[in-house]
């Protein structure tokens, strides 16, 4: 039995047609299913439907033994145990520093003030501020960052970004592009090994099927 792992919305949509170019095909939408565990039409292939930042650790452990997830969960979780064999391109954002519009973040920055920084992505940012020599305070939050400027929670968030559209439509503006986001495969690397007959041409087929 070979296990994937993927998330609901958008990873779920974008990965299917990458799963029907290696002939895997889900008999079942999880949007309207309340299944967890969705088969497909190879008896010998499962999805199973988690979180989006709980797929590395379902794979990592092996409960799993292929994944979809984003590099912005990827390097949260820290990717041990992981192979990270394909950039799907798929579910592309960019990750990015973003303040109220009426903050001026270059001379809080220059002055060397200390920046609250609220964000889902705490790893990300400290590296980030680390490396730019910047002192923060981080304030973990689980969604809606964007809420933690206009009520004076944090000076900044970091936080994905696509269209713009939630920033704007809240005041907000990107001061500063972190890294390039996109859903990339996972492996459990045991699974590789074990399973390399049945997994390795799978992912062939999804590299075949990327689209560039
Ligand atoms: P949950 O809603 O369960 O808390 P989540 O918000 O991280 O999880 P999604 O919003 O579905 O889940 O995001 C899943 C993945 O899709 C993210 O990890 C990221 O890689 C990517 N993603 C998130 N937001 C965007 C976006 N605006 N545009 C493109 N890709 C995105
Ligand atoms: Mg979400």
């Amino acid at each position: 039995m070979i296990t994937i792992a993927l998330s609901k919305g958008r990873i779920f949509e974008e990965t299917l047609p990458l799963l029907n170019a290696a002939g895997i095909t889900a008999l079942e939408d999880p949007e309207s299913s309340r299944k967890l565990i969705l088969p497909t039409n190879r008896a010998d292939v499962r999805l199973i439907i988690v979180r989006a930042s709980d797929v590395p650790t379902y794979v990592q452990y092996g409960a799993a033994d292929i994944g979809v997830a984003g590099k912005d969960v990827l390097n949260e979780h820290g990717g041990i145990g992981l192979y990270q064999p394909l950039d799907l391109n798929i579910a592309r954002c960019r990750m990015m520093v973003a303040v109220r519009e009426d903050f001026d973040y270059d001379s809080a920055v220059r002055q060397g003030a200390r920046l609250r920084v609220a964000t889902k992505y705490v790893q990300t940012a400290r590296d980030h501020f680390a490396a730019k020599g910047v002192h923060v305070d981080l304030i973990k939050l689980y969604g809606s960052m964007e809420l933690a400027p206009l009520v004076g929670l944090s000076d900044a968030i970091v936080d994905l970004v696509s269209s713009g559209n939630t920033l704007k439509a809240n005041n907000l503006k990107a001061v500063e592009h972190i890294a390039d986001i996109s859903s990339r495969l996972v492996v459990n690397q045991a699974a590789l090994k074990l399973k390399h007959g049945d997994i390795q041409p799978m992912l062939d087929a999804f590299a075949k099927a990327i689209v560039k």
